[in-house]
């Protein structure tokens, strides 16, 4: 079962702290909100991504399971999710 990233667009405070442990997989836009890569973490970044979530300081990302490997399915992204 793979892995994915869920961002909480609403909860985000576009502090950035995520970005900066997993610049593999979330790039910031222009204001500093995340941008989040669709699919599947690799397992080399799973620890990376762990931290990301643990840094969050207002629990807006967050790791989820998922059975699909197809990425554009993998995550479902509310309006305005992951691109501010
Ligand atoms: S998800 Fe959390 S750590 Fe990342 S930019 Fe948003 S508030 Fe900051």
């Amino acid at each position: 079962m793979a892995e994915i990233l869920r961002l909480d667009p609403i909860r985000c405070d576009g502090h950035g702290m995520c970005a900066e442990l997993l610049p593999e997989l979330i790039a910031l836009d222009d204001w500093g909100y995340p941008i989040i890569t669709r699919g599947p973490i690799p397992d080399r970044l799973l620890d990376h991504a762990r931290r990301a979530v643990d840094v969050c300081p207002v629990l807006a990302l967050r790791l989820r399971h998922t059975s699909t490997t197809h990425g554009a399915a993998a995550v479902p992204t509310p309006a305005g999710a992951g691109g501010r």
